[in-house]
């Protein structure tokens, strides 16, 4: 991984078709785009370089970073299994409450925030680290095709899933592409209004529809989502479009995840989503036949939790970011009637390995954060400047429920590592980290799931329970 001028090189791009006077025009979205010489397509990641369409964020990501499935609305596959989150510049929407507009917008990135792996780099992390799956998310991974089809085809080849979180605005023929290679689809369906995608997202319903039926119709595991959008979309008429969508062009047994808001990007003058309309949204769909709804960036609600459809018995429960097994034997099935529980298990995707305590002698400094407010889940990021591998390790701290001693977190030399670390109890007060003299480290705050922070926990907001992000400055330009 290095650091570089993240738009300083152009690479050939797929789904490009050739138009006259060296015109040309990107099948990636089905905006299409048709680009001229020199310019570049609305996503401002693909251009017309000398007649031919190039792309202009291959390997660009910001920091890998190892965080857990229930990050990407993913219930059903793994719970509770580690995954390797890559994100990277720029998007085919322009959602007025982009909770990650500081990537997905390109022209507010910064240098800062892009690094550069190769797809070799990308698996060796998640195979060094132990995790069994990859995940393309945050800004969202449909612009960074070319990348993301070639790394996912190398991770396959070394045992590792692929999970795509996407907002799912794409065509049908990049579709194809993706479909040997990815495992699992979380489609955040915005509304199901058409008027409310144009004025909102500024993209169109019916291909996220399509596209997200053309993958459950190829077998993929897929779940779907709503971010429920105070005032605008948290009523029922959301929670019962939405289960129509799902029960008749999908099946009633697709997960269905309704997702709290944040106040972010351009809609900062209103208030989270009340999480009562929520609940009621959850009851409609589930009152129309939806096997399993879930409430997202909400805590201390059962609404999270999934129960056997036949006797009852409480399967996962989850809080927050966290998931744990409670009545699913090894098969997958209810551990008390033995019926199929719609749940895929991935042997040895959870843990990392644990000390009962610090081991004396080693040189460690030892900081410890503590959870406030809508603060909940934090980035934590080493990196180990010696040419020695080096060992740090992660605790929870003030809940005895919640605390199983050090985790264990290895790092190779030089390596610079990220992972988010998530609230998973009521009682749990913060962690605790304990890095080696020779890591530097910085932590950052995450504002519900899938968020990935840009500006570090220190530059002003540390324990501090305000307005979490940097507000979006009207006219900001690179
Ligand atoms: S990916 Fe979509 S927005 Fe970007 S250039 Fe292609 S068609 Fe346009």
């Amino acid at each position: 991984m290095t650091k570089t001028d993240w738009n300083s090189e152009a690479r050939p791009a797929r789904l490009e078709e050739r138009l006259d006077d060296d015109v040309v025009r990107c099948h990636l979205s089905p905006r299409n785009c048709r680009i001229r010489p020199g310019q570049h397509g609305f996503c401002m990641v693909r251009a017309n370089r000398d007649g031919r369409l190039v792309t202009l964020n291959y390997g660009r990501s910001v920091h890998a970073t190892e965080e857990t499935i229930e990050t990407e609305a993913v219930f059903h596959y793994a719970p509770g299994a580690r995954i390797l989150s890559m994100g990277n510049v720029g998007c085919m929407l322009n959602c007025d409450y982009c909770h990650n507009w500081k990537t997905s917008q390109a022209r507010y990135v910064e240098d800062k925030d892009v690094y550069h792996y190769t797809p070799e780099e990308v698996v060796d992390i998640a195979v060094r680290h132990g995790i069994k799956v990859i995940s393309w998310t945050y800004n969202d991974p449909v612009v960074w095709h070319e990348f993301v089809v070639e790394t996912a085809a190398l991770a396959k080849a070394a045992g590792i899933v692929n999970l795509y979180k996407s907002a799912f605005f794409i065509s049908g023929e990049a579709i194809e592409e993706l479909i040997p290679v990815i495992d699992i689809f979380s489609v955040s369906i915005k509304s199901l209004d058409p008027k409310y995608y144009r004025k909102i997202t500024k993209g169109w319903l019916e291909p996220v529809l399509e596209g997200t039926e053309q993958v459950y119709r190829a077998g993929k595991h897929v779940e779907v989502s709503t971010l429920m959008v105070t005032d605008l979309s948290d009523d029922e008429k959301t929670a019962r479009e939405m289960a129509t969508f799902v029960g008749e062009r999908l099946d009633p047994s697709v997960p269905t995840h309704f997702v709290r808001f944040h106040p972010d990007y351009k809609m900062t003058n209103t208030i989270r989503t009340p999480v009562d309309r929520l609940e009621k949204a959850r009851k409609t769909a589930l009152g129309m036949g939806l096997n399993h709804v879930y409430l997202g960036n909400v805590y201390d609600t059962e609404s999270t939790n999934t129960w056997c459809g036949q006797c009852g018995q409480l399967q996962v429960t989850r809080y927050g970011l966290n998931a744990d097994l409670v009545g699913v034997d090894e098969r997958g099935d209810c551990a008390t009637c033995g019926r199929h529980a719609g749940i895929r298990l991935l042997p040895d995707a959870r843990r990392r390995d644990r000390v009962e305590g610090l081991p004396p002698g080693e040189d460690l400094d030892v900081a410890g954060f503590d959870w406030h407010g809508d603060v909940r889940a934090l980035h934590v990021q080493m990196r180990n400047t010696s040419d020695a591998p080096a060992r740090a390790y992660s605790r929870r701290h003030g809940d005895p429920a919640a605390d199983q001693g050090w985790e264990v977190i290895d790092l190779a030399p030089r390596e610079s590592f990220r992972y988010i670390a998530a609230k998973s109890t009521p009682d749990e007060v913060g962690v605790q980290v304990a890095i080696p003299r020779q890591c530097a480290s910085s932590l950052h705050q995450v504002f519900d799931r899938a968020h990935f922070p840009t500006v570090e926990a220190t530059a002003g907001t540390l324990n501090e329970d305000i307005s979490p992000l940097p507000l979006f400055q009207p006219g900001t330009r690179r």
